[in-house]
Order: structure tokens, then sequence, then C-alpha cells
């Protein structure tokens, strides 16, 4: 996603764009292995839908025309947080699809007709690039195994969280860069079932959080095009989601709530039950390298990789593409790292929310928890039970975590007055709300 998103937005700065992928690209929306995480719950953040749309008008169309359906959050959620569940409020709006068709509609109209903003790119796919092409320590473009070079004034690296950027870097002298992991240790496991016919429960989509430390299981249960709902269940600190069929309902009888059982326990399942474990939380600082050669960005996962709990990456590799695109336009040189400081601003938000919920599990693998995170994540934890029963809170919260906001704004005067209200209040915990209220 990050490479096609940069992909288009070369095509305003460059004669000529091509896309090196080293999967052959699939004419259908199905799986293919370079992306491995497509099997499971992909949620597109409303920044991030924005930009795609904004970048590629028309996609929502077509991916509502493939069956794509769309959610209210929360309205159309059944939500249980940490605090209990939550109001349904009508905030913001979700397109839920599954991941493969998503990277087919996009890639569609990536490679369709150019319109006037867009020109053509040439995909060559098939191809795996294992190098930089040096020009003394600059990139001059990629190497692509024995097929030999292909030359290009600027190679943007969107290779995902397996990345070789730190040592094509080094082999042009430059130093490794410093890293930050936070791994939750946590694993998904997922799988697909039939919507069964007539089935009207008040509710399109089943969203059951983990309460860490207390508990670590995780289920969403979402719509996707063809009739059909993805149930991704995960858990942290090794209590992985599993791919055995018992022990995947068991789990998902284990989580706070019985409702996603209830609603898959006799749903006809469509697709295997497939596992993943690749989701820390893990950051290259490419901002804080002290050289950096012209010619060359890194970006989406190869540069900044999130827990996908939180559903950000794809919408992070959105705003990443238009943060290249605005160093692009000023066309001064050194956009390059420019670019490497941009992304990792904007990507830090989302970092924030991400590894600030990983820290509270106790089997976490970080650096030691600082007193100042304990301390936003007590605070946090105010403004979740706020959220649950106040729709300024709400909205406050929804924005942060679809990326229309930052955390900061938490701390405005009007969020933590409510907050300090709700505080002194109490109110009981609400039972599971049916209706949208
Ligand atoms: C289980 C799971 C669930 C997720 N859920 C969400 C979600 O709900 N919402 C969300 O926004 N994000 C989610 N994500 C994150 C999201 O998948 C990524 O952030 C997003 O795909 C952007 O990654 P990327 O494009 O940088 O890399 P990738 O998606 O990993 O793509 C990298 C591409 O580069 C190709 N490639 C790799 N090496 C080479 C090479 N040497 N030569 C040529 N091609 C190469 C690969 O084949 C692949 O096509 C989830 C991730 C996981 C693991």
């Amino acid at each position: 996603m990050a490479g096609l998103l940069a992909a288009r937005v070369l095509t305003a700065h460059f004669e000529r764009v091509t896309l090196v992928e080293r999967d052959p690209f699939p004419t259908e929306p199905v799986f293919r292995p370079g992306v491995p995480q497509s099997p499971h719950l992909h949620v597109l953040w409303t920044r991030g839908r924005e930009i795609v749309e904004a970048l590629l008008p028309g996609l929502e169309d077509t991916l509502r025309t493939a069956g794509a359906e769309e959610v209210r959050v929360p309205a159309d959620v059944l939500w249980l947080t940490s605090a209990g569940w939550r109001e349904r409020f009508d905030v913001t709006r979700l397109l839920t699809f599954s991941r493969p068709l998503l990277d087919w509609a996009v890639r569609n109209r990536l490679t369709g007709p150019p319109d006037g903003a867009r020109k053509p790119i040439d995909i060559l796919d098939g191809h795996r690039v294992t190098g930089l092409v040096p020009r003394g320590r600059d990139v001059a473009g990629v190497v692509l195994g024995d097929e030999g070079e292909l030359h290009a004034d600027l190679v943007v690296d969107a290779t995902g969280r397996g990345s070789r950027a730190p040592e094509w870097l080094a082999r042009l002298g430059h130093p490794a860069p410093p890293e930050t992991r936070v791994d939750p240790l946590l694993g998904y496991a997922s799988r697909c079932y039939a919507i069964p016919p007539g089935f009207a429960p008040g509710w399109k989509a089943l969203y059951i959080q983990a309460d860490p430390p207390a508990t670590r299981r995780t289920g969403g249960l979402f719509p996707q095009e063809g009739g059909r709902w993805i149930c991704s269940l995960s858990g942290a600190g090794r209590d992985y989601g599993p791919a055995e069929e018992t022990a995947f309902l068991e789990f998902a009888k284990g989580l706070r709530s019985p409702v996603l059982y209830e609603a898959i326990r006799d749903a006809e399942p469509l697709t295997p039950i497939v596992a993943f474990r690749r989701t820390a939380n893990h950051r290259r600082h490419y901002d804080r390298l002290p050289s950096w050669p012209r010619g060359f960005v890194v970006t989406g996962d190869a540069a900044c990789a999130f827990n996908p709990i939180y559903g950000q990456g794809m919408s992070v590799a959105a705003v990443a593409a238009l943060t290249l695109d605005r160093c692009l336009r000023d066309a001064r040189p050194g956009f390059e790292r420019r670019f490497q400081r941009g992304a990792a601003r904007s990507a830090a938000g989302a970092w924030l929310v991400a590894t600030g919920e990983d820290l509270r599990y106790r089997e976490t693998v970080a650096a030691p928890v600082r007193l100042r995170t304990r301390a936003i994540n007590a605070y946090v934890d105010e403004v979740v039970a706020t959220a649950n029963v106040d729709p300024l809170v709400c909205e406050r919260l929804v924005h942060v975590l679809a990326l229309m906001a930052a955390p900061t704004s938490l701390f405005a005067p009007a969020v933590l007055a409510r907050v300090a209200a709700n505080r002194v209040r109490r109110p009981a915990p609400i039972p599971m709300p049916t209706r949208p209220s």
C-alpha cells in the first residue's frame, strides 16, 4: 500500500514511474504471498480513507460496487472497550472490505487509463530488488538480482517490515539507523464466515477489546464484500490467536463478552483459519541519521511498523505519501532528509497510541516503562471511560484513533473538563447497547 500510494504521488513529479514488485500481481482480488497479513482484518481509518480517495478519485465507488460495506463508528459497532461498552454515537464512517480487494482496486486505478493529474506507471511485477545502484554515497537506481539494474532519479523503498534498507545503506557508507522495538508478543488468527441469511442483530460489526494487563484477548468481527464476516482474534503476551478449529472457537468464547462467539458459533466458515505473529511495533529512525544519500527515501512499514491491532499502518502510509508530495513540490536539494523527518513526525501520534497501549501488557518486550507513560495511560483510562458515555469525548477519541487528530487533542480543555466531571460522577457501567443512540 505504501508503494502504490507513493507511486501515485510520484507521477506528478517525474516523467516515468516504475513500480517493482516481487510477486506477480494477480488480476483478481486474491491473496498473494508478498502481503501475508492480507487475510486478517484490515480497517482503513478515516484519514487514510480520505487520502486514498483524494489520490485516486472514484476508488470508493469501485469498492462499493464490489460489495464494500459502510459502517458508522461506533453507531454500527458493538464496542467493548477496556472500560466497558461504548454508547453507539455516530462519529465517523468506515468502508469495510478485504485487504486483497483494496489492493486490487488501488492497483487497477493506478494502472488504468491516466487522467489529467496522473501519468501512467510501469509495473515490473515478478521482479525482486536485491540492492541499490550506488553513485558515490548516493543512490542511482536498484539492482534486480541477475536481471540487471534499473536506473532512477529517485528510489522509494516500500518493501515493508522485511526491508533491507539498513544493510543497503551500510554498503553505501551510511550508518545503520537507531531502532526502537516495542513487542507485545501478539498473534492473530483469522477466518471468514458467511453472514447467516436474515441475521439482523442491530449491529454490523463487533469489537471486543482486551483490558490489559488483566485480559489480553481482542476479537473483531467486521463485514466484507461477498456477504461475509472477517473474524480476527488476537492475543498479546504470547496468548496467540490459535489456528486450530476448536481452539479458535474456545479463544472466541474466552473474550470479555460472548457476543462474538455466539455470532460465529453456528455460522458457515468460508476459509481456513490463518495465523500471523509478526506484529511488533518497529521503528527505524532514518530521520536521525547524520548522513543520507540523495535519490533515496524509505516509507511505510519499512520505516515504521505498528502493532496492527490499532489499524494504523495503511493510514500512516497514506499520510507519508502526502508528505512525499509536499517535499517534492519544494524542489530544494535535501528533500529526501526532509521527507524522512516529516514522515517520522507524522507517524509519531500513531506510534504513541500503539506503544502506549502495548506497554500495559506485563509481557511486552521494550525498554522499561517510564513514569510519564504510566501517567498518560492513567489519563487515557479516564478518557476511554468518559468516551463510552459522552458524545464529545467519544468524537475526540475516535478522531485520534482514526488519525484525524493528534493524541494531544485529548488534553484540550473541553475534554479535560468532561473527563474530570465523569470521574466525579462515576456513572454505572452501561449495559450492552443494542441500538445506536
Ligand atoms: C495482521 C495484520 C493486520 C493489519 N491490520 C491493519 C489494519 O486494520 N489497518 C491498517 O491500516 N493496517 C493494518 N495492518 C498494517 C498494514 O498491513 C501495513 O501497514 C500496510 O500494508 C503498509 O505496509 P507497506 O506497504 O509498507 O508494506 P507491505 O504491505 O508489507 O508491502 C510490501 C510490498 O513490497 C514487496 N516487496 C518486499 N520486498 C521486495 C523486494 N525485495 N523487491 C520487490 N518487492 C518487494 C512485497 O511483496 C509487498 O508487496 C495490518 C498488518 C498486519 C500484520
